[in-house]
Formats: structure tokens, C-alpha cells, sequence
């Protein structure tokens, strides 16, 4: 509409809160999903690395298994070749320490071979002595080794004796495809366990070694449990859960559980070499949040604390927008003309400073407008109506000028208006349209012989710049207004000469 526009400040106040409330909101919002987001990418990928970290180790100690137990096998398997070499009557001659199965190997983890054969006899090369009414073909590792037809593991038992946890490695023997007979040897788990011990430690995880039945074979962080069955003996412990898993997927399970007060994260898996389950796991706080609920307390706390800050931030810009648009107030206010609206003399000046100190405008031409015979008009009318008429015809010149033509009140009734690269004939022309204009407000003057109130215009033409300074050209404009005046108001004259 006009030049003078709304202030800024005007759009401030209730709307600018407004809006300002309701992005912080937004701001706010998608710093939370934002943040949700990215915790949970995190939180997956920190899981995912630990899981990778622990399958690798169930890996590792699977393959070792299932080498040991090879091992252990071929030792027993080695010896059957011992009915190839010795006769009958040669082998039980010695019960106990028999010569013939003392194979003397250095592998501490496994006993000396025993032999129980289908006429109920028993010898070792050990130094056991079986009580007298000892039959070996009614032992399980007799009968397992007789139904299995080759090389088996038995399950794990505590030896009565010595407590320690033993498996059997037995085979069938043959003679002339004829069973006559099982030989064996006891297989002590210390040697592995202190295996996975050992690895463990340096992985900072742990091992489970667990039966199909169910019993702890192995344990390395808790060896109190070894022996113990978890169906039976391990109350409320998730693990069975997860160990029936595994037994009935062929994949890895994975695990996350409480036991004790510790949090365990781990996976279970059938181990290489017999039907025995392999877990590895570890004693993990944060992992186990992460795995259970989702959304840890490090989200909510990232987030109260980024909300903390966004709401600090809003205030602050807040602050910074009511300060501003209140500095923009008073600049703006400083700026215009309290009367009309339109800028004032202080304006003014800076703004014909600084088309002089720039030096970008090439002809700026200068009108000052001069109401007519206004003195008597305020003594007819009154103060209060010679208000109403400054303010009117400010309007009406207001609507034909340029957003970028500056109108200003020069003082009293007087105006100025600067028009930057118009000259000539177009000066004239708007010139010669603002004092229409006013006429034609028809303005009732009857002190004045135009009978209504006119205005005179003094112009001149100048190149901003060092040739002419401001106080000059607006010297010369207002020698022209005098001019205007003197040969009659109400019109337009132009300063002749230099400009
Ligand atoms: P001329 O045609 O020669 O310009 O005659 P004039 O009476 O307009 O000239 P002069 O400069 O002698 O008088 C200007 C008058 O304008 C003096 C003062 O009463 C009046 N005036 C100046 N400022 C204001 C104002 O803000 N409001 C009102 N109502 N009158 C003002
Ligand atoms: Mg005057
Ligand atoms: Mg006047």
C-alpha cells in the first residue's frame, strides 16, 4: 500500500510468539525422534558387535572341543590295534597294570586303557582294582559302546572316587567281525575347562559346556555349578529356556538374562564332536539394558538434556527477538515523522549522506514541497485542522511516489522528496502531479486565493559527489521553492544553472 509500510514491531508481539512456540515445539519434537533414532541405530550396532564378538568366540571353543575330543577318540581308536598284536591268553594275564595297555601317553587328561571283555573279564592298565562282584558288561560304557557299534562319548558322571568329572571314550572290539568285547578310557574335563579358562579370561568372556541332559559340564565363571543340572538344580535361571532353544534349532541362540545379579549376554549352540551344547557369554550391565528394554536410560537422559538446551536456546532467542524488534522499534520510530508517518529531517540527512559518501546514484533530484499561505490557514482553521491538512496531503503525495523515492518531512509545512536517477522531464511530470494532486484534495483554504490549500515545489538536479555538497543542493532547491513563491504558488520551478 504505502512506502511508510507497518513497522516491523507491528507483526511482532502476539503473532511472533506464536509461531516462535511453535517451532521450538517442532524443534523439540524431532530432536527427540532424531535422537530415539539414532540411540536405537547405535544401541543395534553396539549389540550386533558384541554378539559377533561373542559367536566368534563360541567358534573358537567349539572347534577346540570338538579337536580335544577327536583326540581323545583317536587315542582310544589307536589302541584297539592292540588285538591285532597280542593274544588272548597274553592280555589277561594282568588284570591290573597290565603291561599291554599301559600306553604310557603323556596326554594327562585322559586315564590308562581298560578293557572289559564278553566273558565278564576286566583288565586296565591302570591300578584299579574292581571289587569281587564287578561285571563289566552290565557298566554303560560296555553296553553303550556294544549298541553303538563304534567309537562313542559317554555322558558325563562324577568318579566316586577322586569326585572328578569324567567322560568315557569307548569303543567295540572285534575279532573276526565277532564282538568280544569294549576298550576304553576315562577322559578327565579338567584339561579342557582349564583350556577355555584361559581363553576366556583373555576374551573377558565365559564358557558353558552343558549335556543334552541338562548337567553343566563345564563352567568357568561359576565352577560351583559344574555337575548341576539345569533343569533341576539352577531355579529360575532363563538359560534353560534358551538351551531348549538350541536344542531344537541347529542355529546359534542368542541370550540375554539375568542370573544371580549378574547380566548375562551370550549364545548357546550344539559343539562340535558329540551332543554336547556350547555357550559363551559374558557379565555385561549395559548390554543387558540395551537387549531387554529397548530404550535405555541414556536416551531419556540425552534427550531431558537436549530439551534442557533447546528450551535454554529459545529462551535466549527469545530474548534476543523481543530485544531486537524493540531496537527496531526505536529505530524505526526514530526514523519517522511523528505527525505524518513519513520519515523525518534526521532521516534525511543520514540518507543524502550516504547517497553522497556511496557515490552510486548519477542524477538525484531534490523537490521541496512547501504548503501554501499556511499561516493563515492555522489562523483561520486552527492548529489542530492545519494538522489534519499536513497529514492529508502527506498521504495523497505518499500514493505517487516510488517504494525507493525517499518523502520525508523537512520541517513545519515543508517536505522533501529525493528521487534517485530521475531527472528532466520526469521530475517535472511527478513534480507537477503532487501539486495536482493536493489541488485537487480541494482542501477548503478561504484565506488563500486559490480558495483551497496548495502546496509550492522548488526542485534541482544534482550528480551526488565531490563538485556539490548536500547543504548546496538543498540550498539551491530552496531557491527555487522561493522562486515558485514569489511568481505565484502553487507550482513548480526548477533551479537553472549548475547541478
Ligand atoms: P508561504 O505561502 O510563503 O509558504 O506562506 P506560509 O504562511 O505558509 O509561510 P510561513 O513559513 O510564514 O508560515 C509557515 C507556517 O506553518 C507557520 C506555522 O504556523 C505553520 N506550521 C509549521 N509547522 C506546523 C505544524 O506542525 N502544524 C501546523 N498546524 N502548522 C504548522
Ligand atoms: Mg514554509
Ligand atoms: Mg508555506
Amino acid at each position: 500500500m504505502t512506502r511508510q509500510n507497518i513497522p516491523f514491531s507491528r507483526i511482532g508481539g502476539e503473532e511472533m510468539k506464536k509461531i516462535f512456540q511453535r517451532s521450538m515445539g517442532l524443534l523439540i519434537l524431532a530432536i527427540l525422534v532424531l535422537t530415539a533414532y539414532n540411540f536405537n541405530v547405535v544401541r543395534n550396532e553396539m549389540l550386533e558387535n558384541r554378539y559377533n564378538a561373542l559367536i566368534n568366540d563360541l567358534r573358537t571353543d567349539s572347534a577346540t572341543f570338538g579337536l580335544w575330543i577327536k583326540e581323545k577318540k583317536s587315542i582310544v581308536n589307536t589302541a584297539k590295534d592292540i588285538y591285532d598284536n597280542f593274544s588272548y591268553e597274553e592280555l589277561v594275564a594282568y588284570n591290573t597294570e597290565n603291561p599291554y595297555l599301559n600306553i604310557n601317553n603323556e596326554d594327562p587328561s585322559i586315564s590308562q586303557l581298560y578293557i572289559g571283555l564278553a566273558d565278564g573279564h576286566f583288565i586296565t592298565g591302570g591300578q584299579w582294582i574292581p571289587p569281587e562282584d564287578y561285571d563289566p558288561r552290565t557298566r554303560t560304557w560296555y553296553l553303550e559302546a556294544q549298541e553303538a557299534g563304534k567309537t562313542i562319548v559317554s555322558s558325563v558322571y562324577v568318579d566316586r572316587e577322586t569326585g572328578e568329572m569324567l567322560v568315557t571314550i569307548s569303543s567295540p572290539l572285534y575279532l573276526r567281525e565277532r564282538f568280544i568285547g569294549v576298550i576304553s578310557a576315562d577322559v578327565f574335563l579338567e584339561s579342557i575347562r582349564g583350556f577355555l579358562m584361559t581363553e576366556m579370561e583373555k576374551r573377558n568372556s565365559y564358557s558353558m559346556l552343558v549335556d543334552e541332559d541338562g548337567t553343566m559340564v563345564i563352567h568357568t565363571h561359576r565352577p560351583n555349578l559344574e555337575g548341576q543340572n539345569i533343569y533341576t538344580d539352577l531355579g529360575s535361571s532363563l538359560f534353560k529356556d534358551y538351551f531348549n532353544e538350541a536344542k531344537q534349532s541347529q542355529d546359534i541362540v542368542r541370550m540375554a538374562y539375568a542370573y544371580e545379579g549378574e547380566d548375562i549376554l551370550g549364545i548357546v549352540q550344539k559343539a562340535d564332536g558329540r551332543n554336547w551344547y556350547l555357550a559363551v557369554a559374558r557379565v555385561d550391565d549395559v548390554t543387558l539394558w540395551n537387549a531387554q528394554l529397548g530404550y535405555p536410560w541414556i536416551f531419556f537422559v540425552n534427550a531431558l538434556m537436549l530439551t534442557v538446551i533447546v528450551v535454554l536456546m529459545g529462551m535466549i532467542l527469545k530474548a534476543r527477538s523481543e530485544l531486537h524488534s524493540m531496537n527496531t522499534l526505536l529505530t524505526k520510530e526514530n526514523e519517522k515523522d511523528f505527525l505524518t508517518g513519513i520519515y523525518n529531517r534526521r532521516y534525511l540527512n543520514l540518507y543524502l549522506e550516504s547517497v553522497w559518501r556511496q557515490q552510486r546514484v548519477e542524477a538525484l533530484s531534490l523537490l521541496i514541497l512547501d504548503v501554501d499561505f499556511f499561516k493563515n490557514y492555522n489562523d483561520t482553521y486552527g492548529h489542530i485542522q492545519g494538522d489534519e491538512v499536513l497529514k492529508n496531503l502527506t498521504k495523497c503525495i505518499n500514493n505517487l511516489v516510488r517504494k525507493k523515492d525517499v518523502f520525508a518531512r523537512f520541517g513545519g509545512e515543508e517536505f522533501a522528496l529525493v528521487l534517485e536517477d530521475v531527472e528532466g522531464p520526469e521530475v517535472e511530470k511527478i513534480a507537477q502531479k503532487s501539486i495536482d494532486a493536493v489541488y485537487h484534495l480541494a482542501m477548503k483554504h478561504e484565506t488563500s486565493p486559490f480558495k483551497r490549500v496548495t502546496i509550492s515545489i522548488g526542485v534541482v538536479t544534482v550528480a551526488p559527489g565531490k563538485q556539490i555538497s548536500v547543504r548546496e543542493a538543498i540550498e539551491y532547491a530552496d531557491k527555487a521553492l522561493y522562486e515558485a513563491k514569489e511568481s505565484g504558488r502553487n507550482k513548480v520551478v526548477f533551479h537553472e544553472g549548475k547541478g
